[in-house]
Formats: structure tokens, C-alpha cells, sequence
């Protein structure tokens, strides 16, 4: 059986410390293995983007982004063998994958104007004979750490900025999908870029914590649950390295009287079970405002919900692949059944669902529920899987109330016809991205992506401007040429 290892100074390395199966969730059986690297594999990565450092950091910003450039290429050129590694490993639909990759070489694309990203700020004459101007210098070895489901885009959110910024890079990739992630470092190596700057080891705990650990590593970008951010946040911080964790999330959407009910639908279907809802900012709960909208919400959707097909990934008109593992599958069920107990009623049940001829596959149908109390288990909880539930709530002001006091604040969406309502939802949602009559308000590479409350720790949210202020470290340089012959006298007081 294939080992995928890792990507160290332009290699692939293998390393049999340890390995982990590797499943097709579609087909529920093992593919392939994945070696996790070991404290000495991951200090030799950290190793040869040390060594690479100091010339990349001198290499000029013209001549990274021209690396960039070559790489969107290779992307675009080699999507389907990436969206292929995407499917086999995490399940999604060919057409979801291209969907990510796309959003993934968009960041790219934000990455090839470094030039005029870290032209810096100047200042002629703040004083006599004195010029004063801040650069944007790079960190020095950098990491980044992603999740399963989006192996491609999450990464591009980070190393592209990095790099282009003048950083070296490790990756630590999510375990359970290593293949397309440790391919496109390949393609970097591919599109020029030296040996060194951009490494990749699989691995689990103990590559992160030699990552967290390592005096050599300044800072560290995490996407992925929010206990693991939070640990990820508390332990680099505690290590002197500058970090930004982003987290799980549980995003509501409103659904106002004066909607239009069936825009609504088809953009909550896509939103709540696109990628079997394993998407952080995937739409989990609607708050309808009114029984007469929920009722005329939850009928439509009942309707809809009948025509979607669940499937493997190759079947481009499956609208939504397997969840990632059978330990994860017997999760969401397990939230379905919590719910039914607790007193909701299950108006669409995926508990189940038949796959023809992947019978072992990790399958969930998509699943309604309704009438969902803010003490259920399935409300309080982030549940990652094909479920969308309904609360009901008598305003817009009741179900903001909802969304504010929940302790996730990633993504939300309000559906009106309102302009009014529009303006005050955005003003005052404790959420990080909103969306008007938009279900997946997913940032454009050129904004940055980022919750609040305990869907991100630390000040900066990941790529665009904020990704550039992450990566890059301000100096200011106050500088004095005297006209010849010009002596200041001394002065104890302070310069003005
Ligand atoms: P996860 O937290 O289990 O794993 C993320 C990464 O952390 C992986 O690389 C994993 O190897 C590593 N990791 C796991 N346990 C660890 C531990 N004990 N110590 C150190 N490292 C550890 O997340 P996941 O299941 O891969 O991804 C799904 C989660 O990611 C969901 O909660 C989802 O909301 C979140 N997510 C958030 C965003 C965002 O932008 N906020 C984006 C995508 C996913």
C-alpha cells in the first residue's frame, strides 16, 4: 500500500515513524497510508526553511510574484488531478472541488501583486532634512496548519501570502486528506520557487507541537476546530510566536416575512449540504420569523430536499459527497437522534441514506429538522454534517439575540426584501462575515476571512490585507541627510 510523506527542501521524504490509514469515504475502505512525522522529520523541515530564509527574504518582491504567476498556471493546468485527490480523499463532488481550488488560486492571484502589497508608507521631510518611512519586513520560518475539508483552498489562504511576503514556509496538512496538498507544493517547486521556502510533513500532535514548540518558528496560522485553536492559540502565544487560530462555527441564518421564500430555499439548500455541510461557514440553522414563514420555509425545503442526491464524488450530478470518517457519521447521526429525543421533529431523515453500490461509504442524507430548542445539544454544538435545523422566532431583533448570544460568531445571513432591516442586521450582528440575501458570505481574496467570538483567536483574520499585516512585521526608519556643512545643535528635549 502507497505512504504519503512529506516535502522537505524540494523533496518528497518518507519517514515510517509512524503511519495512519488514508480511507476513500465514499467507498469506506482504506486507500492509501499517510506517515506522520516525527519531532526529528518536522525539525528538519523547520531546518531547511531556516536555511532558505535569509536569500528568499533578499530575493525581490518582483521576482517571488513571478514564481506566484508560474504557479497559478501549473494550478490551472493540473485542476483536475487536484480536484481527483480532493474527491478521493475527502469525498467532495468534482464540481465542489473546482469551487474550492478556484477560491484557493484566487488567493494566489491577491499573492502576485506582492510588489505593490509591501510598498510600505513614506514620509518626505517629517522633518528638516529628515525622511521617515515603515517597511513591511517578512517573520522569518512560518507555519501553517489545516483542516480536512478544504485541502486545498485552506492552505492557499496561507503560503502564497507568506511566501510572497518573503517568509519560509511549513505545512502541516490535515491527516486525513495528505495527497493534493503535498502536489501542489510540488507544482511550486515546479513553477521556480528555491528548495526550502515552501516544506510539508503529514502529520498529528507531535509535528504540530514541535511546530508550536520551536524557538525557529515565528508564527503560526491555524485553521481548523476551536478546541484545537484554542490550544494552537494559547500554546504559540505562550512560545512568543504571533498566531491567528480560526475555529469551528454554527451560523444562522434569518429568514424575514417579506423574503422571497424561494430564493431563500435554493440558497439554503447549497448553503447548509453543499460539501455535506463540512464547510465552517456552511448555513446550519434558520431562525424564521414568524410561524407563517416557518411553515411555508419548511414545506418548501421538505419539497426540495426530495430531489437531492448524495453520492461519490466522480457522479458530478451527486449535489454532495460522504462526511469524512464513519466515527464522524456516527457523529451527526448521533446529533439527529438528540434532537428527535429532545422534542424536535425530523421532517427529513438522512440518517440512513442508500447509496447504491457504496454500501460501506460514509454517507448521511441531507436532514431537516424542525421545531429545534436553543438547549438541544444539536443547536449548541457545532455538528459538521448535512443538517439544517429550524428555530422559530417571533422577530428579527429575537433571532439577532439568538445569533449574539451563541458562542460562535463566524458567518450569517439575513434574507429580506428590507433595506432598513439589511442595514441594522449588519451594524449589529456579533458575527465576522455577514451576508445580505448572500447565504455564504465568504470573503473575496482581496478582504480578509475571519469570525469573531470563539470562531477566531487573535486580532487578524487570514488572507488579503489582514494575511499581509500577519506575515510581515512593520519597521519604521527615521532617516536625516544634512545639507553639507549643516551641524544640529544639541537638544535635551524631546523631538517634535
Ligand atoms: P481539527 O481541529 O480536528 O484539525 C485541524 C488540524 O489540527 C489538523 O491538521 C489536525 O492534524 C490538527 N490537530 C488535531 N488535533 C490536534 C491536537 N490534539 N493537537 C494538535 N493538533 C491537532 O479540525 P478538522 O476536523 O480537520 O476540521 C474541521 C473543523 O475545522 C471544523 O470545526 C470547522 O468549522 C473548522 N474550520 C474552520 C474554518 C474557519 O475558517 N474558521 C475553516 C475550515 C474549517
Amino acid at each position: 500500500m502507497s505512504i504519503v510523506g512529506h516535502f522537505i527542501n524540494g523533496e518528497l521524504v518518507q519517514d515510517q515513524h509512524k503511519v495512519q490509514d488514508v480511507y476513500n469515504p465514499a467507498t469506506g475502505k482504506v486507500s492509501k497510508q499517510v506517515a506522520l512525522a516525527s519531532k526529528q522529520t518536522t525539525e528538519q523541515a523547520i531546518a531547511a526553511a531556516q536555511a532558505a530564509y535569509p536569500q528568499w527574504r533578499d530575493t525581490p518582491p518582483l521576482k517571488r510574484a513571478r514564481i506566484m504567476f508560474r504557479f497559478k498556471e501549473l494550478l490551472e493546468q493540473n485542476s483536475d488531478k487536484i480536484c481527483a485527490l480532493i474527491g478521493e480523499e475527502h469525498g467532495k463532488i468534482s464540481h465542489d472541488a473546482a469551487g474550492e481550488l478556484q477560491r484557493g488560486i484566487e488567493n494566489v492571484e491577491f499573492a502576485c501583486g506582492a510588489p505593490e502589497l509591501l510598498k510600505g508608507e513614506h514620509s518626505k521631510n517629517a522633518g528638516p532634512h529628515i525622511d521617515s518611512w515603515s517597511e513591511m519586513q517578512p517573520l522569518g520560518v512560518v507555519a501553517g496548519i489545516t483542516p480536512f475539508n478544504f485541502p486545498a483552498m485552506v492552505p492557499m489562504w496561507m503560503f502564497p501570502l507568506a511566501i510572497v511576503c518573503g517568509n519560509t514556509f511549513v505545512l502541516k496538512p490535515s491527516e486525513r486528506v495528505p495527497s493534493s496538498t503535498l502536489y501542489i507544493a510540488q507544482l511550486l517547486k515546479e513553477a521556480g520557487l528555491p528548495d526550502g521556502v515552501m516544506n510539508v510533513v503529514n502529520g498529528d500532535k507531535e509535528a504540530v507541537d514541535t511546530l508550536l514548540l520551536d524557538q525557529r518558528v515565528k508564527a503560526v496560522s491555524f485553521v481548523g476546530s476551536t478546541p484545537i485553536a484554542e490550544y494552537i492559540y494559547t500554546t504559540a502565544s505562550a512560545n512568543g510566536k504571533r498566531c491567528q487560530a480560526l475555529g469551528g462555527a454554527k451560523n444562522h441564518a434569518i429568514v424575514m416575512p417579506d423574503a422571497d421564500i424561494d430564493n431563500a430555499v435554493n440558497q439554503l439548500l447549497g448553503a447548509a449540504f453543499g460539501s455535506s455541510g463540512e464547510r465552517c461557514m456552511a448555513l446550519s440553522v434558520v431562525l424564521a420569523v414568524g410561524d407563517k414563514t416557518a411553515d411555508a420555509l419548511v414545506e418548501k425545503l421538505q419539497k426540495a430536499m426530495a430531489g437531492l442526491t448524495v453520492g461519490a464524488c466522480d457522479k458530478t450530478s451527486n449535489d454532495f459527497g460522504p462526511v469524512i470518517t464513519a466515527e464522524h457519521k456516527q457523529k451527526v447521526q448521533g446529533f439527529i437522534s438528540s434532537a428527535e429525543a429532545d422534542g424536535a421533529s425530523i421532517v427529513v431523515d438522512g440518517r440512513d441514506p442508500v447509496v447504491s453500490g457504496y454500501q460501506d461509504g460514509f454517507f448521511v442524507g441531507a436532514t431537516l429538522i424542525d421545531h429545534v430548542k436553543t438547549t438541544m445539544d444539536s443547536y449548541k454544538n457545532e455538528i459538521f454534517g448535512p443538517v439544517l435545523q429550524v428555530l422559530r422566532v417571533k422577530t428579527m431583533e429575537e433571532g439577532m439575540q439568538l445569533i449574539n448570544d451563541h458562542e460562535y460568531g463566524n458567518g450569517t445571513c439575513l434574507f429580506t426584501r428590507d433595506g432598513e432591516a439589511a442595514r441594522y442586521f449588519s451594524d449589529n450582528i456579533e458575527v465576522g462575515m455577514v451576508g445580505i440575501n448572500v447565504p455564504l458570505p465568504v470573503p473575496v481574496a482581496y478582504h480578509s476571512f475571519g469570525g469573531w467570538k470563539r470562531s477566531l483567536f487573535g486580532d487578524l483574520h487570514a488572507y488579503g490585507p489582514d494575511g499581509v499585516r500577519f506575515y510581515t512585521k512593520r519597521k519604521t526608519i527615521t532617516q536625516r541627510w544634512p545639507s553639507s556643512g549643516v551641524r544640529e545643535g544639541v537638544s535635551f528635549s524631546f523631538p517634535s
